[in-house]
């Protein structure tokens, strides 16, 4: 389950031993580390250098390949230094001009010189002339290439040309055969691996269905992809099951009571996600259950009800959030649920006094808490567990891979070997392709219904200039007993910034509203000055909360029932809607108003578009990723995941499913092609897994 298996693995593959180290650095770059890698480096698109055109017949603004002989060639200073090259070409002269130039190509472009040029042809007022060709020194009987010229993703410092070399000579000799059972290879209809990598390195530049050649070679490459992504995370599945965990039997006895204090009953499907966790926790191999519902759904009190599955078992449980207005919000809540039933739960956070904290780690370590809760404090060193159980992490997306990994490996007193049950929880939705990809090690209850009761919110987009309108109708509804968030304008550059900017907010805010109680809640308040202000906006006694994004993540407060969001045109899609979440959870019929600033670029204005017609989190969340693509949506760029290079999960959906039963087949009866395929497409790169 270490996300390090593979990344330690020493890479297998031949290496690239006839490359310079200068030259192995610059591919390492590019994740080139072998002739496989430079093999499977495939074209971003293609020149066409099977063609000479004469000067007179270039169209403007196309690009054209022209051949001629230096006529001569010099620096001009003026008016800004750079390279002038007039060219003898077939019906004229051309001049090439060059900005960027090193001293030896004056050198080079001596007067009877044979060029062919590349670049599009400009007819100016000085002449006919090309801006910066690409250009390459021919013998004047060269014959032109037959197929298209490669233009290949690079580096600074390695030239296409040099690119094209390195593989062309890793094509001679590297092994293509393929690492997919024949059989699926028919059955699928793919052309050979072979040969569809050595199509896309060089098409030929004309012919009968070109076109339909190079889409079947595309898809074998991304099938291939797909398939080694499916083969990686059906071997970690395979590694989870295979490790043990503490059984966890469900005995009911602490459920029940809760669930009788309860003024709710469940909902079916909470019962039916509550049912699947009961299951999996009795099971002698770590669960990782993602629990999904839309914000507001309530997997708070079905992850409580793990919680005490657990401790029926003489387990502890470990309750993780990203935030400290989260754990605390579920500290408040779990204790009062928990207490009645004579269970101790802890609370562990960064901003905690060293002495209380240092109390709280004994009781755990001594099994005196059943329960702990907190942010990120929790997988430090110094937490010991006596009997860890199961870890619930919250808004699971918001912490690293790393992070989860680290809690899972909490170092247990009585059994080092077992690894605690894991219970994942988030609000923001995986579209089906997702998480048949990269979350496909996981398994997924979802709770697709609201509780009932529930008031549908109402979505405003305004523009900035209608703000006395927006206020007017925030004092209307405060004053009959409602409660507001007003949300302060994001500045991600700057924390410092941010904090400013709350604070004039709250400010203006406040002289604004002279006649309403306002409180003001950001991330740099300690931990029990926010607890405050939300426990006193919980009571009614704050009437409008100015507050940062901080809310945006679990915030509970039933009676609120309008939130405004300023500069809504600054913050992302997810983040929208968990704060649009906050509001619509009483009776009071609820409005989120999202003002914005004009004028709009395209992306903003396509965001508040989407969450002003989708109220449902599932469809914001494809909208997301067809927005954004899995990579943003991932938060791949900042962890260094490696994504799906050429395959992209949105449209090859068809080839994913395949590849997921194909891994299914390979894993089971032909292990060692699978190891094969693996080697090829990860080799010593990490893997896809995202835990
Ligand atoms: P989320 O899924 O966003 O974490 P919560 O667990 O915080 O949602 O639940 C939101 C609110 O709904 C809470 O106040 C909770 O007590 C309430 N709630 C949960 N389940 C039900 C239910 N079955 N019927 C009525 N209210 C419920
Ligand atoms: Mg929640």
């Amino acid at each position: 389950m270490k996300t390090s298996a593979t990344t330690s693995h020493a890479d297998s593959r031949p290496g690239l031993t006839w490359v310079s180290d200068a030259v192995r650095q610059k591919l390492a770059r590019l994740a080139i580390h072998s002739e496989q890698d430079l093999a499977l480096h495939l074209p971003l698109r293609y020149e066409d250098e099977t063609r000479l055109t004469a000067l007179a017949d270039a169209p403007a603004d196309q690009i054209v390949q022209i051949e001629g002989l230096v006529a001569h060639c010099k620096v001009q200073p003026k008016p800004r230094r750079m390279l002038l090259c007039t060219l003898d070409a077939d019906g004229g002269p051309l001049i090439l001009r060059f900005f960027n130039f090193y001293p030896s190509q004056l050198k080079q472009l001596e007067p009877g010189t044979r060029l062919r040029v590349m670049g599009e042809v400009k007819r100016s007022l000085f002449g006919v002339e090309m801006l910066h060709p690409r250009y390459r020194v021919v013998n004047p009987d060269e014959p032109l290439p037959a197929a298209l010229t490669p233009v290949y993703p690079t580096t600074a410092g390695l030239s296409q040309r040099a690119l094209q070399g390195l593989i062309a000579r890793a094509l001679e000799r590297v092994d293509l055969a393929s690492t997919v059972p024949e059989a699926c290879v028919r059955q699928l209809n793919l052309p050979a691996l072979r040969d569809s990598v050595r199509v896309l390195h060089a098409p030929p530049a004309e012919g009968e269905g070109l076109d339909t050649r190079t889409r079947e070679a595309w898809r074998r490459i991304k099938f291939d992809e797909l398939l080694a992504q499916q083969l990686s995370m059906r071997q970690h599945r395979l590694r989870r099951q295979a490790a043990r965990a503490r059984s966890l039997l469900p005995h009911a006895g602490l459920a029940t009571r809760l669930l009788n204090g309860l003024p709710f009953a469940l909902t079916g499907a909470q019962q039916r996600a509550w049912s699947e966790i009961q299951a999996d926790l009795a099971r002698v191999h770590p669960m990782q259950r993602l629990l999904q519902g839309d914000v507001g759904s309530g997997k708070t009190i079905v992850a409580a009800l793990a919680v005490l599955q657990a401790i029926e078992n003489e387990a502890q449980v470990a309750v993780m959030a990203p935030t400290e207005i989260l754990a605390e919000q579920h500290y408040r809540k779990f204790e009062a649920w928990f207490s009645p039933l004579g269970l101790r739960v802890e609370w562990l956070a960064g901003a905690q006094s060293k002495s209380k904290r240092r109390a709280a780690l004994v009781d755990v370590a001594a099994h005196q808490a059943q329960v702990v809760i907190g942010t990120h404090a929790l997988f430090q060193d110094e937490v010991q567990f006596a009997r860890l159980g199961l870890c619930i992490v919250d808004e699971q997306h918001r912490f690293g891979v790393q992070q989860r990994l680290a809690l899972r490996r909490k170092g247990q007193a009585e059994d080092a070997e077992l690894e605690p049950h894991q219970l994942m929880m988030s609000a923001t939705p995986i579209p089906r392709t997702l998480a048949m990809s990269y979350y496909a090690d996981l398994d997924v209850s979802v709770i697709d219904e609201l509780p009932p009761g529930r008031s549908p919110v109402m979505t405003k987009l305004l523009a900035d200039t209608r703000r006395e309108e927006v206020e007017q109708r925030i004092r209307d509804a405060c004053l009959q007993g409602g409660q507001a968030y007003w949300v302060c304008p994001l500045i991600e550059e700057s924390e410092a910034l941010q904090l400013k900017t709350a604070l004039e907010t709250y400010e203006h805010i406040r002289a604004t509203f002279a006649d309403l109680r306002v409180g003001l809640v950001h991330g740099r308040l300690k931990s029990d000055e926010k607890a405050a202000v939300m426990a006193r906006f919980k009571a009614g006694e704050v009437q409008l909360l100015v507050a940062t994004t901080v809310v945006e993540v679990g915030v509970d407060v039933a009676n609120a029932s309008i939130m405004v969001i300023e500069h809504a045109e600054r913050m992302g899609l997810a983040q929208l809607h968990q704060l649009r979440g906050r509001v619509g959870r009483g009776a009071r019929a609820s409005v989120c108003v999202l003002l914005y600033q004009a004028p709009l670029g395209a992306l903003a204005r396509e965001r508040l578009r989407v969450v002003y017609e989708h109220t449902d989190g599932f469809e914001i969340a494809r909208e997301d990723l067809r927005i954004r693509g899995p990579g943003e949506m991932l938060g791949a760029r900042q962890s260094g995941m490696p994504m799906l290079r050429f395959a992209d999960i949105n449209v090859d959906t068809e080839l994913l499913e395949a590849a997921r039963d194909v891994a299914a087949l390979m894993l089971r009866d032909y292990p060692e092609m699978a190891q094969a395929h693996l080697a090829r497409w990860l080799g010593g790169r990490q893997d896809f897994l995202r835990v």
